[in-house]
């Protein structure tokens, strides 16, 4: 069952973000006129710094997201990775244990949301494609909530799985 409220804050806040970049974008675009080397060094600057603070915002709302949704529940992000190991340990057991971790479908959009709000920061960008850590995730189903069109989504898997610590979502 889809609850269509949490998925209205994501995108809402989602939107947020991409909005405040687009300003950006266009402030720095907007500024076509010939610059002096100087001027062109401290313009590179304020715009790190302007990129930065953005960074932190982003952070934030994020934290907010996951707090809201997790009701302020502390993430033990390395719980699975202590589980791991011990599992590491017996080979039986590893056949036994069932996690469920993303899957990303080849129809992604790649607007990189699920990569953003993901509490745990399980899921990587690296260029066009996802990888996913598989220490970090928790399982938690945020990922396949926020994704509209249902291009992620939990999949039960055995903890041999796991044996990689990253595994591509998609490349
Ligand atoms: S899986 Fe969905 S939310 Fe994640 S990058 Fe692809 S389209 Fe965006
Ligand atoms: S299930 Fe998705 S949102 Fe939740 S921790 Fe794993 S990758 Fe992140």
């Amino acid at each position: 069952m889809v609850d269509h409220r949490r998925r209205k804050l994501f995108i809402a806040l989602w939107e947020d973000v991409k909005e405040a970049n687009t300003i950006t974008i266009k402030e720095t675009l907007s500024a076509g006129k010939t610059l002096s080397p100087f001027e062109k060094f401290a313009r590179y600057h304020e715009r790190e710094a302007e990129l930065e603070e953005l960074a932190e915002t982003a952070e934030e709302m994020k934290n907010r997201v996951a707090d809201k949704l997790l009701g302020g529940q502390v993430i033990h992000t390395d719980k699975r990775a202590l589980l791991l190991k011990a599992l590491e340990k017996d080979p039986e057991l590893q056949e036994r244990v069932i996690f469920s971790v993303p899957e990303m479908k080849e129809s992604c959009t790649r607007c990189d949301a699920c990569a953003f709000l993901c509490p745990a920061d399980a899921i990587i960008m690296d260029g066009d494609s996802y990888i996913l850590s598989t220490e970090k995730c928790i399982s938690c189903g945020l990922c396949g909530e926020i994704c509209y069109e249902k291009h992620i989504s939990l999949k039960p898997v055995k903890a041999t799985f796991l044996q990689d610590k990253y595994v591509y979502l998609l490349k």
